[in-house]
C-alpha cells in the first residue's frame, strides 16, 4: 500500500476553529443558533399539557386515537431535534459548560415527555382489540401508526393490571443495582495492579489498559498482563458473583410476574425475536468449532509458538502494515468500496460527504470514539476521530453504513417507523466494513498488505462469531442455573465460564491451553448486565457477511446478467426502518435468521480467508 497521508499534523491535537469547514458537520441544519434552540425548547415545553388532552378517551373514536398519536410523535420528533443538537454540540467540546446545560435541559424535557404520555400504552392495551382493528381499517390516516399500535397490542398477554404495573415500574428502578455496583467496582474502586512491561513502561492495568496490552507482541508481556489482571479480578470473584446474581434475580422477577417461560424468552420478546434464533446460533457455533480450531492452528503457526495459549489470542495475526489516508482519500475509497450497492446509494453517500453530515477530525476537547445519529426530516450526523489509519477507514465505512441506513429509512418512511430496530442496525454498518476489506483486497497485490487485510477480516470474524457467542452461551447458562434454583456464586460462575471456554478453544484436544485463572474473565465484562444483548453482535455479523457476499458476487456478474435482485432486496431493508419486525426485514433482504444458512455463509468466508492466508504462507517457505 503506497497511499500516504498528506495533510500535515492531523494526528496532533488541533483547535476546532482551525479545522476547515468541509471536515466538520453542520449543526446549523438543525438550528441556526443557540438562541433559536432555546426558543424552540421553550415552545415545546409549553406543549407538554397537549399530550394528555385525550386521556381516558382513546377508545371513543378513531379520531381521538389519531389526534393523540399525532401529538405524541410530533412532540417526539421536535424533542429529538433538540436532543441531537445539544448532545452533538456538547460532543464538539465536552469541556464547554453551555452545551452541557442544553443537553441536560433536553434530557429533562425528555423525562417530562415520557411521564406525560405514560398513560397512552396502558390505555391502548386495555381497549378491545377488535375495536382497534376497526379504527385502523376505518381511518386511513392511522396507517403510519399501525406498527406502534400493533406492537402495543402484542404486549397484551404480558401486561399486568394498572396497579400491578405501577408496582412493577417501581421495582424496575432497583433492577440496575447489580450492574451499577459492578460498574463502580470495575471502573473506579477495584485496585488494579501496576506492572512493568519489557519496554520499561509501567502500566496500571484497568480494563482499558488490559484490552490494549493483551495485544502485546512480546509473549512474556502478554503472560504478565493476563496474570496480573485476572489475578486482581480473582480477588473480587465473590463480590462480582453477587453483583451478577442480583441482576439475574431481577431478570427472573420480571420473567415470573410477566408470565414468561424463561428469562431468555422475556428478554427477546421485547424485540419480537424468537428464542429459537438464539439457540440456533449456539448450535451453529458448536457445529463449527472445527473452523475455530483451524483458526487457532493457523494462529499458532503464524506466532511460531510451540503451545498456543489463551494469552496468545489477542496479538494481531499480522503486525500493522503502514497504510495511511487523509479524509479525502478515505471518502474516495469508501465511495469506490460501496459501488456494489449501486449508483443511487453511492450518489447519496457522496452528497452526504459533501454536505455537513460528518465531523471527521479529532480536536481538543472533542468526544472520543465514533457514532452515527440523525434527525428525521434533516439528515444523518456522524462523529469520527479520524487519524488516517486503516482502522479509521474501517470506522468511516462502518458509520457511513449506519448513516445511509438512517438516510434511506428517513426518506422512505413516515416518522413513526423511520428508526430501525437494534437487531438490524449493526448489519448495515458491518456490511460496509465487509465491502471495504474486499475492495482493499482487490486493489492490493503486496503479500504483506494482503496478509494484514485478511488477518483483520479473520480476527473480526473470530472475535465476533465465536467469542460473542461464547459470551451468549455463558449468559444463557447462568440464567438457566438460576432458573433451576442453583445458587449463583462467583465460584460457580467461574466454573461454568471455564467449562465453556475450554470447550470452545479445544483445551482437552490440545488446540489451545486455557488456564484455570482465565475462569474469572466474565467478571470484567459489563455486557452480562445488559440482559441478553451480546448475541446480537454475532447475529448481525452473520447476517451482514452473508448478505455482503451475495451482493458482491452478484455485482461481479451484473455486466452479463443485468440483474441485481440481491442488492435490491438489501436496499429495500435499508429503506424499511421499523415498518416490520427485524427477523422479517432480514428474511426479505435474503437472510433467514431462523435457519443455519447465513451462519454457514459466514463460516465459508472465514474458511476462504484462511485458505488464502495459508496459500501466501506456503509461498513464503520457498
Ligand atoms: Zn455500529
Amino acid at each position: 500500500m503506497t497511499i500516504t497521508m498528506t495533510t500535515a499534523g492531523l494526528a496532533e491535537a488541533t483547535e476546532r476553529k482551525d479545522i476547515p469547514a468541509q471536515y466538520k458537520w453542520n449543526l446549523g441544519d438543525l438550528f441556526p443558533s443557540d438562541a433559536a434552540w432555546t426558543k424552540a425548547k421553550d415552545e415545546l415545553t409549553a406543549k407538554l399539557p397537549e399530550l394528555s388532552k385525550h386521556k381516558g378517551r382513546l377508545g371513543k373514536s378513531a379520531g381521538e386515537l389519531l389526534a393523540t398519536l399525532q401529538t405524541m410523535f410530533d412532540f417526539d420528533l421536535a424533542l429529538s431535534r433538540l436532543s441531537v443538537y445539544a448532545s452533538s454540540l456538547s460532543d464538539e467540546d465536552v469541556r464547554a459548560a453551555r452545551p452541557r446545560e442544553m443537553k441536560q435541559a433536553a434530557e429533562e424535557l425528555g423525562t417530562q415527555y415520557a411521564a406525560a404520555c405514560s398513560w397512552i400504552r396502558p390505555e391502548l392495551v386495555a381497549l378491545d382489540a377488535a375495536k382497534v382493528k376497526r379504527f385502523l381499517t376505518g381511518e386511513p390516516k392511522l396507517a403510519p401508526y399501525r406498527m406502534y399500535i400493533e406492537e402495543t397490542l402484542r404486549r397484551k398477554p404480558h401486561t399486568l393490571s394498572a396497579a400491578e404495573e405501577k408496582i412493577a415500574a417501581e421495582a424496575s428502578d432497583m433492577e440496575h443495582a447489580g450492574g451499577e455496583v459492578h460498574g463502580i467496582l470495575a471502573n473506579a474502586d477495584l485496585p488494579y495492579p501496576t506492572i512493568k512491561l519489557s519496554t520499561g513502561e509501567s502500566v496500571r492495568l484497568d480494563a482499558a489498559a488490559f484490552t490494549l496490552h493483551r495485544q502485546a507482541r512480546n509473549r512474556a508481556d502478554r503472560e504478565r498482563v493476563f496474570s496480573a489482571f485476572f489475578g486482581a479480578l480473582k480477588t473480587y470473584e465473590r463480590t462480582m458473583g453477587s453483583t451478577l446474581a442480583a441482576t439475574v434475580k431481577a431478570h427472573l422477577f420480571d420473567k415470573r410476574i410477566r408470565h414468561f417461560d424463561s428469562a431468555l424468552e422475556a428478554s427477546l420478546f421485547q424485540d419480537n425475536i424468537p428464542p429459537a434464533v438464539y439457540k440456533q446460533l449456539l448450535a451453529d457455533v458448536h457445529r463449527s468449532l472445527p473452523t475455530l480450531h483451524r483458526y487457532l492452528a493457523l494462529r499458532k503457526r503464524m506466532l511460531g509458538v510451540d503451545v498456543l495459549r489463551y494469552q496468545d489470542l489477542y496479538v494481531p495475526l499480522v503486525a500493522n502494515v503502514d497504510m495511511k489516508f487523509d479524509p479525502d482519500q478515505a471518502r474516495a475509497i469508501t465511495l469506490e468500496t460501496l459501488a456494489p450497492l449501486g449508483k443511487e446509494y453511492t450518489e447519496a453517500m457522496r452528497h452526504g460527504f459533501d454536505s455537513g453530515w460528518t465531523d471527521y477530525l479529532p480536536s481538543t476537547g472533542k468526544r472520543s470514539g465514533a457514532y452515527s445519529t440523525g434527525v428525521y426530516g434533516v439528515h444523518p450526523f456522524q462523529l469520527l476521530n479520524f487519524n488516517g489509519h486503516y482502522d479509521d477507514l474501517t470506522t468511516l465505512a462502518h458509520e457511513s453504513g449506519h448513516s445511509m441506513h438512517t438516510f434511506l429509512s428517513y426518506a422512505a418512511q413516515p416518522y413513526p417507523t423511520a428508526d430501525y430496530p437494534i437487531f438490524v442496525a449493526e448489519v448495515a454498518s458491518t456490511f460496509n466494513e465487509n465491502l471495504l476489506v474486499h475492495h482493499m483486497l482487490d486493489q492490493t497485490k503486496d503479500d504483506d498488505a494482503r496478509l494484514f487485510l485478511l488477518g483483520t477480516l479473520l480476527d473480526g470474524l473470530r472475535t465476533t462469531l465465536f467469542r460473542q457467542t461464547q459470551f451468549a452461551e455463558f449468559e444463557l447458562g447462568f440464567h438457566e442455573q438460576a432458573e433451576r434454583g442453583e445458587p449463583l456464586t462467583g465460584e460457580n460462575l467461574s466454573q461454568l465460564y471455564l467449562k465453556i471456554a475450554r470447550d470452545y478453544y479445544g483445551h482437552d484436544q490440545g488446540v489451545c491451553q486455557v488456564d484455570e485463572l482465565l475462569a474469572v474473565e466474565w467478571a470484567y465484562v459489563p455486557h452480562f448486565y445488559y440482559d441478553f444483548y451480546v448475541y446480537q453482535y454475532a447475529t448481525s455479523l452473520v447476517a451482514s457477511t452473508s448478505l455482503a457476499r451475495a451482493v458482491r458476487e452478484e455485482a461481479k456478474l451484473v455486466q452479463t446478467t443485468g440483474k441485481t435482485p440481491r442488492r435490491d432486496a438489501y436496499l429495500k431493508m435499508l429503506s424499511s426502518g421499523s415498518s416490520r419486525y427485524a427477523i422479517d426485514l432480514l428474511k426479505d433482504a435474503g437472510v433467514d435468521m431462523t435457519t443455519s444458512a447465513p451462519f454457514d455463509a459466514a463460516i465459508a468466508e472465514m474458511n476462504a480467508t484462511m485458505d488464502e492466508m495459508e496459500r501466501i504462507l506456503a509461498k513464503r517457505k520457498h
